[in-house]
């Protein structure tokens, strides 16, 4: 494997998943973050996860925690490192000074790739000193057992540092799913946001209810969850702001139809699975 180093910065939900997962299958991981003390504590709340998920002994958890630094200084975090995954928030300035910095910071060996859900690589590759060295490597959330890794480039990356991610993919027991082109959303997304969408619709326009619509997709298909379980899972406030967007920039009024009933739901303390009311009683 060509990587040994690999720094995660940002370490919130994502990043801190990303860094121990990492850890634990035999990189030196450097963590930083603006916040390092609580991006410990939430690498430590991961014990119980991967306890449950995976069957960890405390041994086994500890060896990963013991190849995991936490820093606040960047310069610091990526002296050495062979591979940077940034999973900052979803902020194109909080991006843009990384990226400048990071460039200016790292050494040429660096390869970078940004986690980012909703940016594709050629809004962010302007950024970097080093086009033929950057990608995106896209996780999904509980990333222990929804093991994929969407990995996608611009026209500008090196296939080699293209197969290097794919390969370190596999190394952290990650399934690649290599894309050939951008596309916003990835594949997961690409599928899964028309799905909901074609879902809610039914409901706003009194097609069918919810729970209706939830037991034809299951019973049909066999699947174990249907969209509005999915929905409630994600969390309603953001899924209000997909809609929110897709109305701002399509101008399609069951947008704001759909938007308008989430928001009705929101303020009436209905939010999803966390809160437990939202489409269904937890
Ligand atoms: P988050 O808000 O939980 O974490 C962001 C972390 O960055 C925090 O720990 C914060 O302290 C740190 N931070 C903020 N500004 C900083 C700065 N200027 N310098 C250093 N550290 C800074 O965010 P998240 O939900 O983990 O999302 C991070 C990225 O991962 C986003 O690009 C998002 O699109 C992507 N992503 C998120 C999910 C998800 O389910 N949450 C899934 C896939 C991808």
């Amino acid at each position: 494997m060509a990587f040994q180093n690999v720094t995660i910065a940002g370490t919130g939900v994502l990043g801190s998943q990303i860094a121990y997962q990492t850890a634990l299958n035999g990189f030196n991981v450097t963590a930083y973050d603006r916040n390092p003390d609580t991006a410990k504590k939430r690498v430590s709340a991961l014990k119980a996860s991967y306890q449950n998920d995976l069957g960890l002994s405390d041994d086994e958890f500890n060896a990963g925690l013991s190849r995991l630094s936490f820093t606040a200084d960047l310069a610091e975090a990526v002296k050495d490192a062979d591979y940077v995954i940034e999973a900052l928030p979803e902020n194109l300035e909080i991006k843009e000074e990384f990226y400048k910095q990071l460039s200016k910071l790292a050494p040429a060996k660096t390869i970078f790739a940004s986690n980012s859900s909703t940016m594709v690589p050629s809004q962010l590759v302007k950024f970097v000193d080093r086009p033929a060295k950057y990608l995106h490597m896209h996780f999904a959330n509980k990333i222990w057992k929804c093991n994929v890794a969407e990995i996608m480039g611009t026209n500008e990356t090196d296939p080699a540092v293209f197969q290097e991610v794919v390969d370190f993919a596999h190394v952290i027991k990650m399934v690649p799913i290599p894309l050939h082109k951008e596309q916003p959303g990835y594949v997961l997304n690409s599928l899964l946001i028309p799905f909901v969408i074609s879902a809610m619709a039914l409901w706003v326009k009194g097609v069918a209810d919810p729970q209706t619509v939830d037991k034809d997709w299951m019973i049909s298909t066999g699947s174990p969850v249907g969209p509005f379980m999915m929905l409630d899972d994600v969390g309603l406030r953001t899924v209000w702001n997909i809609v929110t967007n897709l109305y701002e920039s399509r101008h399609q009024e069951i947008f704001k139809v759909i938007a308008d009933r989430l928001k009705e739901m929101i303020d009436a303390g209905h939010e999803g699975l966390e809160l437990g009311q939202g489409f269904y009683h937890y």
